[in-house]
């Protein structure tokens, strides 16, 4: 069982935008932002450079609220059981 940081809210990600240099939002999964039936077909989506093997990575949208620049990252998942140690 593996689960994403961010996702579950143990972590949080401060990310200067590239363009204006000001902080951008989590604006969530990506996934979000298809419709739902494509959630299942998430792995070929992400064929655009952000592709996740088998589930490792949870990839969130981050927006800048200044420029409106975005980009989508990739965050490794982490296992579950090696949270708790
Ligand atoms: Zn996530
Ligand atoms: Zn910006």
């Amino acid at each position: 069982m593996s689960l994403c940081m961010l996702c579950n809210g143990l972590a949080t990600v401060e990310k200067p935008c590239p363009k204006c240099g000001a902080i951008m939002i989590d604006a969530g999964l990506l996934q979000d932002y298809y419709d739902n039936y494509s959630a299942y077909l998430g792995r070929d989506i992400y064929e655009d450079g952000y592709r996740c093997h088998s589930g490792l990575c949870c990839v969130h949208l981050f927006a800048c609220p200044r420029c409106h620049y975005d980009v989508s990252l990739g965050f490794k998942r982490v296992e579950k059981e090696k949270l708790m140690n």
